[in-house]
């Protein structure tokens, strides 16, 4: 297998939505190259810190504020 075939299974690899014979053909790779592994580290780390957090809904000024950066962003590249 080869990496970029890892990279491409990957989402479905951390969803665990693989079948097993894929799955371990993945597992297979992962023991033998490194940085296929730190890609899949990475992933997982970043997964785990949006899952712990709570998630926290825009506050409506906030929302109003980017909303109105926006028009004026897209204002000025029409004009
Ligand atoms: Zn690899």
């Amino acid at each position: 297998m080869k990496c970029k075939k890892i990279i491409n299974e990957l989402q479905d690899y951390l969803d665990d939505a693989l079948d097993a014979t894929l799955r371990s053909s993945i597992e297979e790779h992962l023991g033998r190259c490194t940085d296929c592994r730190i890609v899949v580290d990475t992933c997982k780390q970043t997964i785990d810190i949006f899952c712990n957090s709570e998630p926290a809904p825009l506050p409506l000024t906030t929302r109003q504020k980017l909303h109105e950066a926006l028009a004026k962003r897209l204002g000025r590249a029409r004009a």
